[in-house]
Formats: structure tokens, C-alpha cells, sequence
């Protein structure tokens, strides 16, 4: 079955202490769509501005990624650029330039209504209420957000977590949400605001699943080299969704292993500038990887 996915298309300029990159394709969106094309068909929902190379283009069509969503306007596309520290979880966003973002409010082609996976990766969760109000009745509903929302959307952010099935942030996004400090309240705290499944990321040290039918704590694939983590939760929340389409069965009997591809596909993503090294991953390589995480959990 397939994915849509909305979220930011963008431009990103990368700093960290060994290299620097400017204007490599990045955005929510394009991490999540491409990591979830492993999987399953995506169809992607975002816009460009007329400085949108189509080496990038080219780069989602590999993909298979269905770009009838993909809106074309005139001006500047959204541009984000971040630095790193020799810690690379330590990082500072150095602009944001909203571009042709800030006045985009999508219609979706009436092809996409029906699909049933949708992942509302970060971007305005007014933006991502506007897109799950046209879609008919999807299966499955995953949001994403982060930091910036809690902070200045928060009225429209508690609503969509009404009416989402799962929410995914990480844990200092967690505490920030509820002012709880201790994780596991914090969670409690969030499925009263309405999501049946949150996932809390904690960078290299793996995933919390709280459930209807229990707790899942999941490893993240460990990498001896990381080369620049930009995307990596956007493609952990991608991977994670184009697994759950791609494959028969509930949810509920398919999130554990949804988790773990969605960390081995954010694994990749670490290992390589952008989206350099996810896009060279193979379906073979993502085995050998997901085996290699059942290896060191089993006991
Ligand atoms: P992550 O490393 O998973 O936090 O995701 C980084 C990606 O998020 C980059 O590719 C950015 O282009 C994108 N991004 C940065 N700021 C924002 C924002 N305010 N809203 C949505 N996406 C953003």
C-alpha cells in the first residue's frame, strides 16, 4: 500500500567541524519520502521554488517517488542551514528562509485522498491539519514535529494530536511538550493528548514504542563514522512508515520491526552529507543491518 508523505522540500547548507556543503537536497519530507521508497510507493506533498535544482527531481523520480503533489512556485525554495559540533548531537540552526513555504496551503490531487499510510512530517502543524482534513480515511496517521512548534503553534499542535494515530519527537521535544520531566510520565502525558502510539527518538541510543499492546525499546544501529546526522529522525519516521505500508498484517503486529528498518534506513542517512548515502542503500544492505540489530538485542 502506499505513503503519502508531507513535509519540507528544501535546500540545506550544512556546516560541520570537517566539511562544509551548501544547497544539498534536504527537507522532512525529502528524507522521509525517500527512506519510506524502500518499502513502499510514496507520494510526496511539498513545494519548490524556481531555484529547486532538477538534479533533485531526478534524484525523488529514482525513488519512484509520485510528485503530482510537488508544487512548483515562483520565489525562493525553503532554505535551512545548521552547524554541527565535534559532538555532533549538538547542533545550531543558523537560518531559516521560509521562501515560497510560507504561503503554501496545498490541494491535494484527488488521486492522493485515498491513501492509506500518512506521514505528516515536520512542517507547520497548521499545514499538516490543512493536508489530513482532505484525506479521506486513512488507515494509519503518524505526525512528527519538533522544538519550534511547541513553541510558537502550540494551539494548533495539541489539536492534530487529536487526530493523529502516533506521534514521533524526541525526548527532550517529549519533555518539553508536558513539563515532565521523567520520560515515562511524559509519555503518559502525551497519549492524553490523543495519539494510541507515541515514539520518542533518542539519537544514538535507539527508540521508545508506548503501545496499546505494550512498550518496545529499540537500539539504533551503531556507527562507528557519522558524517553528517541532518535527516536522520525524518528518515527513522520515513523508513518506519514505508515499512508498515509494505507489509500484510496489523500495526500492531508490525511496528517492533517498523521501528528497527526505520533506524537502520537513519542509520544510512548519518554515514553520508544529505541525503548522499541513503540513496546509494540497497534493500540487501538493509537486511544484513536489521539482522545485525537481532543479533545484538536477542537474549
Ligand atoms: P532532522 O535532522 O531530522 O531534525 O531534520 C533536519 C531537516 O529538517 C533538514 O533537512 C531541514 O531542511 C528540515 N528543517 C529544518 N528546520 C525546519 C522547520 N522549521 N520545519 C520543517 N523542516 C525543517
Amino acid at each position: 500500500m502506499s505513503v503519502l508523505v508531507v513535509g519540507t522540500t528544501a535546500l540545506d547548507s550544512i556546516k560541520t567541524p570537517y566539511a562544509e556543503n551548501p544547497r544539498l537536497l534536504g527537507g522532512s519530507a525529502s528524507h522521509a519520502a525517500v527512506a519510506a521508497s524502500f518499502f513502499a510507493p510514496v507520494h510526496l506533498v511539498g513545494v519548490v521554488g524556481d531555484d529547486f535544482p532538477q538534479k533533485y527531481v531526478k534524484l525523488y523520480r529514482k525513488h519512484g517517488i509520485n510528485l503530482d503533489g510537488l508544487h512548483r512556485a515562483t520565489g525562493k525554495t525553503f532554505h535551512w542551514g545548521g552547524e554541527y559540533e565535534v559532538n555532533m548531537n549538538n547542533r545550531r540552526t543558523l537560518f531559516t528562509e521560509l521562501g515560497v513555504i510560507e504561503n503554501f496551503t496545498p490541494d491535494l490531487p484527488a488521486h492522493y485522498r485515498h491513501i492509506p499510510y500518512v506521514l505528516l512530517a515536520n512542517i507547520s502543524p497548521g499545514l499538516q491539519l490543512h493536508v489530513l482534513h482532505q484525506m479521506a480515511k486513512p488507515k494509519f496517521v503518524i505526525a512528527d514535529t519538533m522544538d519550534l512548534w511547541i513553541n510558537v503553534a502550540l494551539p494548533d499542535l495539541l489539536k492534530l494530536l487529536r487526530h493523529v494515530d502516533a506521534i514521533v519527537v524526541n525526548d527532550s521535544e517529549a519533555r518539553h511538550l508536558t513539563g515532565e520531566d521523567n520520560l515515562h510520565l511524559a509519555i503518559k502525558k502525551i497519549h492524553r493528548l490523543g495519539p494510541a502510539y507515541v515514539i520518542v527518538k533518542k539519537g544514538e541510543h535507539g527508540a521508545i514504542l508506548s503501545a496499546p499492546g505494550g512498550h518496545f525499546i529499540a537500539p539504533a544501529f551503531p556507527l562507528e563514522k557519522v558524517v553528517d546526522p541532518t535527516g536522520a529522525g525524518d528518515s527513522f519516521v520515513g523508513g518506519l512508515i514505508g515499512y508498515l505500508a509494505g507489509h500484510r498484517g496489523s500495526v500492531d503486529q508490525n511496528l517492533r520491526k517498523a521501528i528497527i528498518y526505520g533506524s537502520v534506513v537513519a542509520s544510512f542517512c548519518c554515514e553520508g552529507f544529505g541525503l548522499d548515502r541513503t540513496t546509494k542503500a540497497t534493500r540487501a544492505a538493509i537486511e544484513d543491518r536489521a539482522s545485525h540489530i537481532k543479533k545484538l538485542t536477542h537474549f
